[in-house]
């Protein structure tokens, strides 16, 4: 006779529960050999279900000691277990345990999913096998159906089969005729004796006499004890070599090469049952995303808005010319120049001025306006007082970034030959020129027209050649539309020797604005013995602070997105936990199919993220119509910036991604640490 495949010595169960142990099993000491058809038997309560268990490998008993195949059990760790579960054992059960959300076939090949052997290329050979079975046990035709549309005969033979896909050498039966009628009993236990006739080890819990008189032997329980042959509580040494096949080191090498095939297939697996019962539970797997989709959509529109908002930013304000700086003579008022102008005669054009710009070469590019002294401006038709501005190069009226209304600016001939052309600012016109004027009809108007200048030493006529649009004054330099300009050198050419007053400045790409406009307003002053303050004006600085302030805001409201996010991610926590508890039995049973931890882990944390991404993905479809949407919505009403905008926010888009799956994993981990960890025996004890 072959060695026993199990054997028990003197093996006791305490279950503890809510502080109180109860003894199920007071020392239960028996063999199974393989191939041998034994039937437990006892009275409701004595541990019969208790004891299949321990056999089954799905409880370790409290005291006692057990071998398997001659080894004693206390030296296979859990993922050991679960591996024989899967390949060595078939369970079946009194209540069928088919998972509702998967078709007959789905469920038949379950104990695939967490077998070594897994993978798509092998699943072929096993879809034909669980076929072969579907045919054996007349359900052709039902593969497709799904568990609550066959009868309870029909469940319980879909059940046999999936013990037997995996072509286990033992089957475990607690009371597997428990729910049937006798017809179907009846065809269950013939089934069960096939099984056993192909040379399979039958172990069957059931407290029908009929049905335990199939079986070659009896073990009779009584009160957690074996009372069928009280002298069979032997001291034999236990058999040492192996009588069933279990998976070698071998098997595992070659699994080994596989892994990541493996994982993969687990993965795949885990996502199709996560994937259906979220569409079990549409509602409420839609409403606990809501929360992780508000959260992610957030931080995507904050990112996009930042977008959107700088963007108008540096359409509105930051132009280049807002890196230049303005150096002028402080008068305490802000202004360029003022009451304290008279103190200060400047630098002289051809002495001191080449020198200052000489000295800052490096750093950037100093560019002196001349101005003249007051003079009277006369037209045909109108005249005020001001001060014509000498602009010392083509660039700077590039660099003004100020459109033209009508014109065009000074060519470079023009420059430095010192033709006295003039270029107005926009509110120059309405002084220079009449309102009843008749020329204002014309549509280059008042290009062409003649201005003098007069003062003490006549500046002479020059002629307009363009007027510059409105510009914005709210930064920075706030006569920029009372002013004439025209170049320096027709300035020069009338004045005779001169003196800068105003200078820009463009700092080199490098160098900071406020750093060098810090240096220049220094030397000035020292140039003066310290008796004058210089002062500049950055514009940068003015929106620097702007967008401090929109940096604030945005922070606050990323805040709140976070919140959101992590109310969301408790929703899903809370789900999760709620899921497992509905599925305690299911994870029972899917540990008795040979799951072992880390499988249940990646299916519960799965399903998690699977939430979490939908949620995620639904954000970040959400938030790009957000975005585009408001983009759209600046372009139609915001004059300036009537160029509409993609807005792809690409940092809110991958955090966006990244969170989801995060919180995913991170609220997922707990309930399914905890899932993983279940007794499978509890679970599959819990109603
Ligand atoms: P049987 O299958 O023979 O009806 P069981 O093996 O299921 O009996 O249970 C044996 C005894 O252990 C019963 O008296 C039952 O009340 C008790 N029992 C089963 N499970 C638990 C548990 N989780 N906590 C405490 N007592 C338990
Ligand atoms: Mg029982």
């Amino acid at each position: 006779m072959n060695p026993p495949c199990v054997e028990l010595r003197n093996v006791r169960f305490t279950y503890a529960s809510a502080g109180q142990t109860f003894r199920a099993l007071k020392g239960v000491s028996c063999c199974i050999e393989e191939g041998e058809f034994v039937a437990i038997v006892g009275p409701s309560g004595s541990g019969k279900s208790t004891l299949l268990n321990i056999i089954g490998l799905l409880s370790r008993p409290t005291e006692g000691e057990m071998f398997i195949s001659g080894k004693p059990l206390s030296s296979f760790n859990e993922d050991e277990l679960a591996e024989l579960r899967n390949t060595s054992l078939g369970f079946v059960f009194q209540s069928f345990s088919l998972v509702a959300r998967l078709n007959v076939l789905e469920n038949i090949l379950l104990p695939l999913t967490f077998s070594r052997d897994g993978g798509s290329e092998v699943s072929a050979k096993y879809h034909a096998r669980a076929h072969e079975l579907l045919g054996r046990f007349h359900l052709d035709g039902l593969a497709l159906r799904y568990p609550s549309e066959l009868s309870g005969g029909q469940k319980q033979r879909v059940a046999i089969c999936r013990a037997l896909v995996m072509d286990p050498k033992i089957i475990l039966a607690d009371e597997p005729t428990g729910a049937l009628d006798s017809i179907n009993s009846r065809e269950v236990l013939a089934a069960l004796r096939q099984l056993h006739a192909e040379g399979r080890t039958i172990v069957l819990i059931t407290h029908d006499a009929d049905i335990a008189s199939a079986a070659q032997r009896t073990i009779l329980i009584r009160d957690g004890r074996d009372v069928s042959s009280p002298e069979k509580i032997s001291d034999a040494e236990p058999s040492l070599p192996p009588a069933i096949e279990l998976p070698t080191v071998e098997g595992r090498q070659e699994t080994h090469l596989n892994k990541w095939n493996q994982r993969l297939w687990v993965f795949r697996q885990s996502l199709t049952l996560a994937g259906r019962s979220l569409k079990t539970h549409r509602l409420r797997s839609a409403l606990t995303g809501v929360g992780l989709f508000i959260g992610i959509l957030s931080l995507i529109v904050i990112d996009g808005l930042g977008e959107i908002v700088g963007n108008a930013f540096n359409k509105l304000f930051f132009t280049s010319s807002v890196r230049k700086a303005y150096i002028y003579l402080d008068d305490g008022e802000g202004r360029f120049h003022g009451r304290r102008s008279s103190q200060w005669r400047g630098l002289h054009a051809q002495e001191e001025f080449p020198k200052f710009a000489k000295n800052f070469e490096k750093k950037g590019i100093v560019r002196p306006f001349l101005r003249t002294s007051t003079c009277q401006i006369k037209t045909e038709t109108g005249e005020f007082r001001s001060r014509l501005v000498g602009v010392s190069d083509p660039e700077e009226f590039l660099e003004m970034e100020a459109p033209l209304s009508v014109g065009r600016f000074p060519t470079s001939g023009e420059f430095f030959g010192g033709t006295p052309v003039a270029v107005l600012g926009s509110d120059t016109v309405e002084v220079l020129f009449d309102k009843r004027d008749p020329r204002r009809r014309e549509p280059y108007f008042p290009v062409g027209t003649r201005l003098t200048a007069d003062n003490c030493n006549t500046l002479g006529t020059f002629t307009v050649i363009g007027v510059m649009k409105k510009r914005d004054t709210s930064f920075g330099n706030r006569d920029a539309n009372d002013v004439i300009y025209s170049p320096n050198q027709a300035l020069l050419n009338r004045m005779g020797p001169t003196f800068y007053t105003w200078f820009s400045v463009l700092p080199h790409a490098d160098v900071d604005t406020k750093h060098l406009t810090r240096e220049l307003t220094t030397y000035l002053s020292l140039q003066s013995g310290g008796r004058l303050s210089f002062a500049s004006s950055v514009p940068a600085d003015m929106l620097d602070r702007v967008r401090g302030f929109l940096r604030i805001i945005q922070a606050i409201v990323g805040f709140i997105g976070g919140l959101c996010l992590f109310v969301g991610g408790i929703g899903i926590m809370n789900m999760m936990l709620v899921t497992v508890a509905e599925r305690t039995r299911e994870i029972g049973l899917l540990k008795s199919l040979g799951a072992r931890q880390a499988h249940v882990r990646s299916y519960i944390l799965t399903e998690a993220i699977l939430l979490s991404s939908f949620a995620g993905c639904t954000a970040l479809i959400f938030g790009f119509f957000v975005n585009n949407g408001f983009s759209l919505a600046v372009s139609w009403t915001v004059p300036l910036l009537k160029e509409f905008r993609w807005v792809i926010a690409p940092w809110g888009l991958i955090a966006g991604a990244l969170v989801s799956v995060l919180c995913g994993v991170g609220f997922g981990a707990l309930p399914a640490s905890r899932a993983a960890a279940m007794d499978p025996a509890d679970c599959l004890r819990s109603e």
